[in-house]
């Protein structure tokens, strides 16, 4: 395995489906099932789920609700979606833990770095809910952040797109896919990766990044074993 351990951040979005709103039920077993072939490698595994299938705070505005207000909103989002992927790799054997920056004591554990690492320790795949817990962020910044902290190999973010992009693909048909692709690059040229706060943390960290398509079955799994799968950000 080229990954001993890894964080795998996964949109809220991409648990819609082909459906406008929340949860696509063969989406959340389909990603259960690629998880569940990763760990049972004895790769650890933690992940991080955005929510924007069910609230963004960047919305709350627009319908009178205060922004504050409208990111504890979503970060409480996420953890529904936690809760439902949780109970999808139950089903099928995994164990897990979802451990919350947001403590809600009779729903899961809250998020306690040591406790984090001990879960992973025993084989444990780590849900991360509600973000980093603080309003005006995101959870691509808490994907980079709790994978600094439990000193994860790299952060995979799973998305509908194989890697990036030298210009939009569906915008330009002349657009390449980047196999590797600096920092500095990504940041000169302002390629889509993840937003500046979650970008910088991994890129003053050295913490390498991996954009792919969750999508695609297998992918997940050949990554992690040392395919050439999406794009890798690094020094
Ligand atoms: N959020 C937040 N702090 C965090 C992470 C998330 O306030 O540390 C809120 C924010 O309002 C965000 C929402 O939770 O819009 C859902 O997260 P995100 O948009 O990152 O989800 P994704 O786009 O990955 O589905």
């Amino acid at each position: 395995m080229k990954y001993k351990r890894i964080l795998l951040k996964l949109s809220g979005e991409a648990l819609m489906g082909d459906k406008s709103y929340g949860i696509d039920p063969s989406r959340l077993e389909q990603y259960a099932q690629e998880i569940k072939k990763v760990a049972s490698q004895g790769v650890q595994m933690a992940i991080v789920i955005g929510g924007g299938n069910i609230f963004r705070g960047g919305q709350s505005e627009r319908i009178g609700i205060d922004r504050v207000q409208g990111d504890h909103m979503g970060m409480l989002a996420t953890l529904i979606n936690g809760m439902a992927l949780q109970s999808a790799l139950e089903k099928i054997g995994v164990f897990t833990r979802l451990l919350s920056a947001i403590p809600i004591n009779q729903v899961c554990e809250p998020f306690i770095r040591r406790r984090a690492v001990r879960h992973l320790e025993k084989g444990r795949v780590v849900i991360f809910g509600a973000g980093t817990g603080n309003p005006y962020f995101t959870t691509d910044s808490a994907a980079s952040l709790r994978a600094i902290e439990i000193e994860a190999d790299v952060v995979l973010k799973g998305t509908r797109v194989d890697g990036i992009y030298t210009a939009d693909p569906e915008k330009n048909p002349d657009a390449k896919r980047y196999v590797n692709v600096s920092f500095e690059e990504v940041f000169n040229k302002g390629l889509n990766v993840m937003d500046m706060t979650a970008f910088t943390l991994c890129k003053e960290n050295n913490l390498p990044i991996v954009v792919f398509d969750m999508n695609i079955p297998g992918n997940l799994l050949k990554l992690v074993q040392g395919e050439e799968v999406g794009t890798l950000v690094t020094m």
